[in-house]
């Protein structure tokens, strides 16, 4: 990572997002796909909103490792789903940690018989949903199309931004489409030269089909080389993403644009540090007060 990469570290604690939760995914398939759970357990966490209903997972065997959105979704062969949330500092792995333990999870029929999960910062969920119901869980019953999904198209993506919030808030809000977080959207918004606070219903038609096809680029990319790691992120097996060195706007405030050289700006938008360029992504017009 460069200079200006690691200014970013420091005031920021960048969440997994999509190409990372998917390099998870990928991981855990072979190994739980097809595993009964004998017991899931709370190490040092309580049972709440955040870890609900684990006693239910035993006996059941994992039918499939599935993502939505930044969400593990594994369904369960009595039709309960467990549901997984990195948070900020959420971990997986064979491996059990020295501390910030919160959940192990005892499987049968492999050498590697326990799942662990570890969160520093407490933000991640991991809990069993009874029947599937995600009413609980509003983020995830609302959210938009998956972005790798042949039916995200421009159309389908410019009706999702009919809001008249700013467009990075929008996409944080996971409704126009899933998974994207503050590295991703900042990277797209450079690479398709919006400013971030554009209001999201001012985004042309032309304009979406180009974010559309930034987004499914830049998210493919970033999956091939098992995300962006900056600070805590690290896959299964513990090792780093190394897609941070791609980032062009992220985290680079006063580096140069790649493509124009003027230096890279950071504002606050939606609460969240927001990075890009005042020359490639020129600010929105005022509009007029009726
Ligand atoms: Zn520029």
């Amino acid at each position: 990572m460069n200079l200006e990469g690691l200014q970013a570290v420091r005031y920021c604690r960048p969440m997994p997002e999509l190409p990372e939760v998917e390099t998870i995914r990928r991981q855990l398939e072979p190994w739980l796909d097809g595993c009964v759970i004998k017991k899931a357990q709370l190490e040092d966490a309580l049972d709440g909103p955040k870890y609900a209903h684990l006693d239910r997972a035993t006996g059941q065997q994992i039918l499939a490792v599935g993502r939505r959105g930044k969400f593990l979704v594994l369904p369960l062969s009595r039709g309960d789903e467990l549901i997984i949330h990195l948070g900020m500092t959420g971990s997986l792995g064979p491996e059990r940690p020295t501390e910030h333990l919160r959940v192990s999870v005892q499987l049968d029929g492999h050498d590697r018989d326990v799942l662990y999960f570890r969160d520093i910062r407490r933000f991640g969920r991991f809990l069993v949903l009874p029947g599937g119901d995600r009413s609980g869980l509003p983020t995830l019953s609302q959210m938009g199309p998956e972005p790798l999904d042949e039916d995200f198209t421009g159309e389908v993506l410019w009706h999702g931004l009919r809001s008249r919030t700013s467009i990075k808030a929008r996409l944080h809000s996971q409704k126009p489409v899933a998974g994207l977080g503050n590295i991703y959207i900042d990277e797209v918004l450079w690479s398709t030269q919006i400013h971030p606070l554009l209001p999201a219903d001012k985004v042309t038609r032309n304009q979406a089909t180009s974010l559309r096809h930034a987004v499914v680029q830049l998210l493919k990319k970033a999956i091939e080389r098992q995300g962006t790691t900056l600070r805590d992120y690290r896959t299964i097996t513990g090792v780093e993403g190394d897609f941070g060195d791609s980032l062009n706007a992220y985290g680079r405030a006063g580096a140069p644009c790649p493509r124009c050289c003027t230096p890279i700006m950071r504002i606050v938008v939606a609460q969240r540090g927001t990075h890009f360029c005042p020359q490639c992504q020129p600010e929105p017009r005022k509009r007029r007060r009726r």
